[in-house]
This record gives structure tokens, C-alpha cells and sequence, in this order.
């Protein structure tokens, strides 16, 4: 997937300068984001934990739920933030009080990203690009999993690749983040016949086939969320009179 976007040109995107100037996700967005997974994560925390009863040790819902809870809670006593400082925020709350593996890799993806924007008030969508192929990365190197596992990096994968394509393909933030919230979904429900190579569930072996992965739909939720996310604030931007301009960034 990476691959099909890495051979596409940038041609029909606008001058990088002016593309990172618009600049159109801040730390308001980034809150939106973070809030709006909370609100999924709170809705579908027995679903996750089903998923994981069925090829692991079923805390998956719980634990992902007890994590961002205490990040909204941080969060909320970090005013002004930078979207920066959110994500590391959250990161270094997930590690704190979220046990299992998912606590270190979604940790480190938060923590990777927050890395990326660094002290940016605000960023563009090529910029979020980079945060979440650090993320990837992150992940990755704490994991050591490749696509076709059966974990997170399933999901996690072709989201980054759609993304990445939709902006060379001269797309906007939102239609980036609607490409990745879907090639999550599709990365997600890809992991159903796959045999777990890492984590838990690969003790079972082939007994794991059949079973929808709980970390690649976990990642598959914070997806739509960022595509709910990058919505709402546009139509709130726009519903409050401040016509930045935002399509074909
Ligand atoms: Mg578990």
C-alpha cells in the first residue's frame, strides 16, 4: 500500500509551503480527536473485549477504556496545549496506566506523534503524515510486527497508505482521513482469516483463524474518529465565520 503511494507523484498538490501554511488542524481538533475516541472506545469496550476473550486473555475493551479515561483527565488539566504536548500527554498516560501490550505500543504511537509536530499551534495534513509514519514506526520497532500478523499494524498500515495517497492524489485532510478510516475498516476485518504471528493470540496458532483481531480494531476506531474529528471542526469553522480556506490541502 505504501508502495502504491510512494509511486504516485505529489504533482497535483499545491506548493508544499503554501499546503503546510494553511495549516488547518489545531489543538482544538486534536482534543475533538481524543475526545470523540474516548466517546467510542466507552461504546464499544465489551466489543473489544469480546474480541479479545475469544484469541486472548479479554481485556483489551477494558484496558483501552481505563486509558483514556485518565487521558482525558490529563488532558483536560493541560490548557493551553499544544497538539504536541496532547498527544505526548497522552502517550505517556497510556504507558502509565495501561497494562498488557497495548499500552507500550499505543504509548509509543501517541508518543511518536506528539514528537513529529513539536511545538507546531497548528499543522497541515502533510505534517500529520509524518506523525503517523512515525507512529508505524513506533509501533513497529516496539512490536517487531509486519503486516499479515494479525495486530494493530494491519489496520494501522493500509490507513497510512490510503492517506498518503488520497493527499498525492491532490485530496484534502478530509477525504485523507475518510481513505484511512476505511482502509482501516477493510485492514481490520482483513485480519479475520489470518493465523497471529505476534502477541497472545499466536499462542493459539491456527485456532486464532476466524477471529477479528481486537489492537487492529481498536486502531480501525481511532481512524473514524479522526475522520469525525477533522469534519466536525471543519464544520465548525465554518459554521463560526472563519472561512480559512480548507479544500486541496
Ligand atoms: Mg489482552
Amino acid at each position: 500500500m505504501t508502495q502504491t503511494a510512494a509511486a504516485v507523484p505529489w504533482g497535483r498538490l499545491l506548493p508544499e509551503a503554501r499546503q503546510e501554511a494553511v495549516g488547518i488542524v489545531d489543538a482544538a481538533c486534536v482534543r475533538l480527536w481524543l475526545g470523540e475516541v474516548a466517546a467510542r472506545l466507552e461504546a464499544e469496550r465489551d466489543f473489544l473485549t469480546q474480541l479479545d476473550a475469544a484469541i486472548g486473555d479479554a481485556d483489551h475493551g477494558v484496558n483501552m477504556h481505563r486509558g483514556f479515561t485518565a487521558v482525558m483527565t490529563k488532558i483536560a488539566g493541560i490548557e493551553p496545549a499544544t497538539p504536541g504536548q496532547l498527544l505526548k500527554t497522552t502517550g505517556r498516560t497510556f504507558v502509565s496506566t495501561v497494562g498488557g501490550a497495548a499500552g507500550p505500543l499505543y504509548g509509543t504511537a501517541f508518543l511518536q506523534a506528539g514528537e513529529v509536530l513539536g511545538d507546531h499551534e497548528r499543522f497541515g495534513p502533510r505534517l500529520l503524515l509524518d506523525a503517523l509514519r512515525a507512529s508505524l514506526e513506533g509501533v513497529q520497532r516496539i512490536g517487531a510486527a509486519s503486516v499479515g500478523d494479525k495486530t494493530m499494524v494491519d489496520a494501522l498500515t493500509p490507513a497510512l497508505g490510503a492517506y498518503e495517497l488520497e493527499l498525492r492524489m491532490g485530496g484534502s485532510l478530509e477525504t485523507a482521513a475518510s481513505g484511512a478510516r476505511e482502509a482501516a475498516a477493510e485492514g481490520m476485518r482483513g485480519t479475520i482469516p489470518l493465523q497471529a504471528r505476534k502477541g497472545r493470540a499466536s499462542y493459539l496458532g491456527p485456532r486464532s483463524v476466524g477471529h477479528q483481531d481486537p489492537g487492529a480494531t481498536s486502531t480501525a476506531l481511532m481512524f473514524a474518529a479522526l475522520e469525525h474529528a477533522v469534519i466536525a471542526d471543519r464544520s465548525q469553522r465554518f459554521a463560526g465565520g472563519a472561512r480559512r480556506p480548507v479544500s486541496g490541502s
